[in-house]
C-alpha cells in the first residue's frame, strides 16, 4: 500500500478501509510515513468528512496503533469519563473514589491542561508526592486491590493520535468532528474499560461553544462508541460559567476533598454533576439497574464515609499522605500572594465568563499557555460568590492567588472582565443539559 494512493482516495471523497486506515495509523505510530503525508491526510480528512462508519474504523486502527490495557484478570465491570474540558471541571478527583465505593473498577487515564482548560494530571500533582505516572503493572495491582487508580498516558496508548493530534494543530485541522471523535475515543478504547460516561460541555469555556455543536459530538462520541463495542452515554453539560467555586489546580482538589467529605453545600452545582456522573456510571456498566438508586447510592458512600476512605487509599498508592485528606493545610504547594476582588455596588452577581476566568487563571499561573509552561500550583481564584448570589458593596466576590505581584494584578485585570454584576437578579441555569444515550 502506497500513502500517495490512500490520501488521493480520501481527497476524492471515497471511503476508505480497515485496512488503509490501519496502514495510516500504524504509519504515524512507527513513523514510517512522513509528516506531510499525514498532514495531506488530515486536511482530505478535513474537507471530506469521514462517514459514521469510517470514524468507527479510523477509531479502532489508532486505538490499535500501541497496546491496550488489559483488565481482564478483574472481573468487575470496568468504567471510566471523559470530559470535553472546561473551567473548574475538578470533578473527576472526587468522581473515581467516589464510583469505585460502588462496586466497579475505575482505572481513570488523565491528561494535561492547556489554555483555559485544566487538566486532572496537574489538579492531582498540586498534591505534595502524588505519582501520576503509574507503572501498567502497578496499575493492574492497585485496580485488584482498590478498584481505582488515576494516572498518565502511558507512551505505549494510542501513539498514532499523539501524532496525529499534534499535526492538527498545526495544520488546522482540530474542528473535524469525526477526527475529534476518533482522537478520543482512540485513547479511551486503549485503556482497556467496557463502559465510558462522556461529558460533554458547551458555552464559552468549552471546547464547543455551541449547545447544537455539543449535541452533535456528544450523539457522534456515543454512537461511534457504541460501534466500537463499548458502553456509552454521554451528558450535555453548561460550561459558560466556571462549575464550582475553584479554578486552579490545589484549589479544585482542596474543594474536591472537601465535597467527598461530604460538604454538599460548598458548591452545589459541583455537587450536582458529581452524583450525576457518578450514578451514570454505576448505570451505564451495569452494576446498578436503576439511576435514582445509583444517585442514592453514591449520595450514601459519601455520607457514610467510604467515598473519604476510598480517597485516602488511593492517595497512600499513589505516593500521598492519607493524612492530606483528613487536614489538607500543608499538603498543598500554596501561591504566596492573594488579593480580593470586592463588590463596588449592592446588587447581584450576574454572570462570570467562563473562559475569561479560565484565561485569569492561567495569567496567575494556574495554566499553560504551552505544554512548556510551568504550573504555579496553588495560583488560581477562589469565588465566594457565583451567579445570582446577592452582594452587598464591599463583599469579597473572589479571592485571587499567585506567587508575584505582576501575575495577581495581570490576573485580576482579566478576571474584572469576566465578571458582570447589576442590580437585576440573573435566570437560573441548569447544569445538566441533556442526557444522549
Ligand atoms: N481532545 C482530544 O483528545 N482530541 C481531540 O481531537 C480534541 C479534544
Amino acid at each position: 500500500m502506497r500513502m500517495i494512493d490512500v490520501i488521493i482516495k480520501k481527497r476524492g471523497g471515497k471511503p476508505l478501509t480497515q485496512e488503509e486506515f490501519n496502514f495510516v495509523a500504524q504509519g504515524a505510530a512507527k513513523g514510517t510515513v512522513p509528516d506531510y503525508q499525514l498532514s495531506a491526510f488530515l486536511m482530505a480528512c478535513f474537507l471530506n468528512p469521514l462517514s459514521d462508519k469510517e470514524t468507527a474504523l479510523f477509531t479502532k486502527a489508532m486505538a490499535h496503533s500501541g497496546g491496550r490495557l488489559d483488565f481482564s484478570s478483574t472481573k468487575l465491570p470496568k468504567v471510566d469519563k471523559h470530559s470535553t474540558g472546561g473551567v473548574g471541571d475538578g470533578i473527576s478527583m472526587a468522581l473515581a473514589p467516589l464510583v469505585a465505593c460502588g462496586g466497579v473498577a475505575v482505572p481513570m487515564m488523565s491528561g494535561r491542561g492547556l489554555g483555559h482548560t485544566g487538566g486532572t494530571l496537574d489538579k492531582l500533582e498540586s498534591m505534595k508526592n502524588f505519582e501520576v505516572r503509574v507503572p501498567v503493572k502497578l496499575i493492574y495491582r492497585q485496580i485488584q486491590k482498590l478498584n481505582v487508580c488515576m494516572f498518565g498516558q502511558t507512551k505505549d496508548l494510542a501513539p498514532a493520535d499523539k501524532k496525529l493530534y499534534s499535526l492538527r494543530d498545526a495544520t488546522g485541522t482540530v474542528e473535524s468532528r469525526p477526527l475529534i471523535v476518533a482522537s478520543i475515543l482512540s485513547k479511551k478504547y486503549a485503556e482497556g474499560v467496557d463502559s465510558l460516561l462522556m461529558d460533554v460541555k458547551y458555552g464559552s469555556g468549552a471546547f464547543m461553544q455551541k449547545l447544537e455543536d455539543s449535541r452533535k459530538l456528544a450523539r457522534a462520541l456515543v454512537s461511534t462508541a457504541k460501534l466500537l463495542g463499548l458502553k456509552c452515554r454521554a451528558l450535555i453539560t453548561y460550561m459558560d460559567q466556571p462549575l464550582g467555586r475553584a479554578i486552579g489546580n490545589a484549589n479544585e482538589m482542596r474543594q474536591a476533598i472537601q465535597i467527598l467529605k461530604g460538604d454538599k453545600t460548598l458548591a452545589p452545582d459541583f455537587y450536582e454533576l458529581l452524583i450525576e456522573e457518578a450514578a451514570n456510571m454505576l448505570v451505564i456498566s451495569g452494576k446498578v439497574k436503576d439511576i435514582k438508586k445509583a444517585r442514592a447510592l453514591m449520595e450514601e458512600k459519601i455520607e457514610n464515609g467510604e467515598a473519604a476512605a476510598k480517597l485516602r487509599e488511593m492517595v497512600k498508592w499513589q505516593g500521598g499522605d492519607p493524612k492530606s485528606v483528613d487536614d489538607p493545610e500543608g499538603y498543598f504547594k500554596d501561591a504566596k500572594l492573594k488579593l480580593e476582588i470586592k463588590a463596588e455596588a449592592s446588587g447581584y452577581v450576574q454572570h462570570i465568563d467562563a473562559k475569561t476566568a479560565g484565561m485569569a487563571g492561567v495569567l496567575l499561573g494556574a495554566g499553560r499557555n504551552t505544554m512548556e509552561d510551568v504550573i504555579d500550583y496553588g495560583a488560581g481564584i477562589w469565588l465566594s460568590k457565583k451567579s445570582g448570589d446577592a452582594v452587598k458593596k464591599g463583599d469579597v466576590i473572589a479571592t485571587l492567588y499567585a506567587s508575584d505581584k505582576r501575575r495577581l494584578e495581570d490576573g485580576a485585570a482579566l478576571f474584572k472582565q469576566a465578571l458582570k454584576t447589576g442590580k437585576k437578579k440573573p435566570a437560573a441555569y441548569k447544569i445538566i443539559k441533556e442526557v444522549i444515550k
